[in-house]
């Protein structure tokens, strides 16, 4: 069966030797149709982020057909398409039993943790594979992930119908929270550096940040660079919500003093919590409400994958590369 594997930084080779996968009983196995390239896979070819083996199946953000199902599953039939959900909460600790799936010590990070999804065909806990109708565009399930990352922000930030709001970044997830917040009926008003992806983000019917917008009481971190938000943090009202997605390793570039004073609230957001975010973020696009494919620039063939990775950080939006045929 192919695969694509890492075998060493930046060395990625198409296989065709990977076993085929074994389901359990409450899994099913999926042909993968296609998978979407994410920061964090980027990390782990970069060799910034350790993988627990080598050779190493990247990728978490597929789609497919189910081709087999495990003995106890139900509600799942062979031949329906599938995305999946890459994050294996264990539905049993303290914080998966309130509700905090995305907080689970023992969650299984495709890709990260446990092997990735760019193969043949994978095992999924049928739980964690969401049925979709056939009618929707595969484009929209290649960026469906990182989709479901940015609504569930823009849900647990509160935000509602009519309010501004301060994106950082337009990138696959500063477009996709913009596209986020309009589909709520807000309005984001975008700070983006690059001029390709800033027109990205207009052409959505976002609007671009002037140098004297500001007052704003919500604002959303998509860059992961602290300078992005020490720049921003002018343009707040007293009393903002700041929504951070965005991961750096670097402190906050603020003070208690200015949290204080300002009367911040200061949120992280980390993917979303299993399986109401997901399912809210499917809703989305099964009534057309939002298209995540705007995040999309390039498809690669699935024999191409080491040259999608190595020229992902140089698009100006998401890579994805489709299933091998
Ligand atoms: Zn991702
Ligand atoms: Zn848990």
């Amino acid at each position: 069966m192919k695969a694509v594997v890492l075998t060493a930084p930046r060395r990625l080779a198409v296989v065709d030797d990977l076993p085929e996968p074994v389901p359990g009983p409450g899994d099913v196995v999926v042909a993968l149709e296609g998978l979407g390239v994410c920061g964090s896979d980027l990390s782990v070819y970069e060799g910034h982020r350790a993988v627990p083996a080598t050779p190493w199946v990247v990728g978490h953000e597929a789609f497919g057909r189910i081709v087999a199902t495990g003995s106890a599953v139900t509600g799942h039939t062979v031949g329906r398409r599938v995305v999946v959900e890459p994050n294996y909460a264990c539905l049993d600790c303290a914080d998966c039993r309130r509700g905090l799936t995305s907080a689970c010590p023992h969650r299984a990070i495709v890709g990260m943790n446990a092997p990735g999804l760019l193969a043949e065909r994978f095992a999924v806990p049928a739980g964690f594979a969401h049925a979709v109708p056939d009618d929707l565009d595969v484009r929209d399930l290649a960026a469906f992930e990182p989709y479901a990352v940015a609504r569930t922000a823009v849900a647990r930030s509160g935000i509602t119908k009519g309010e501004r709001a301060l994106v950082l970044g337009a990138g696959a997830q500063g477009l996709l929270v913009s596209q986020s917040l309009l589909a709520l009926g807000a309005e984001p008003v975008v700070v983006e550096l690059q001029p390709g992806r800033l027109a990205r983000a207009v052409a959505l019917g976002a609007t671009a940040a002037g140098d004297d917008d500001r007052g704003f009481l919500r604002l959303y971190e998509t860059t992961g660079a602290a300078p992005a938000l020490a720049a921003a943090l002018p343009r707040l009202a007293p009393g903002a919500t700041l929504t951070l997605i965005g991961l750096d390793p670097a402190p906050l570039p603020l003070t208690t003093d200015q949290v204080v004073r300002g009367l911040l609230t200061i949120q992280g957001s980390l993917i979303y919590d299993h399986p109401h975010d997901f399912r809210a973020a499917l809703d989305d696009i099964t009534s057309g409400r939002v298209h995540p494919s705007v995040a999309l620039t390039t498809r690669y063939a699935f024999q191409d994958a080491p040259r999608a990775f190595a020229e992902a950080r140089g698009q100006a939006g998401k890579t994805w590369i489709e299933g091998p045929r």
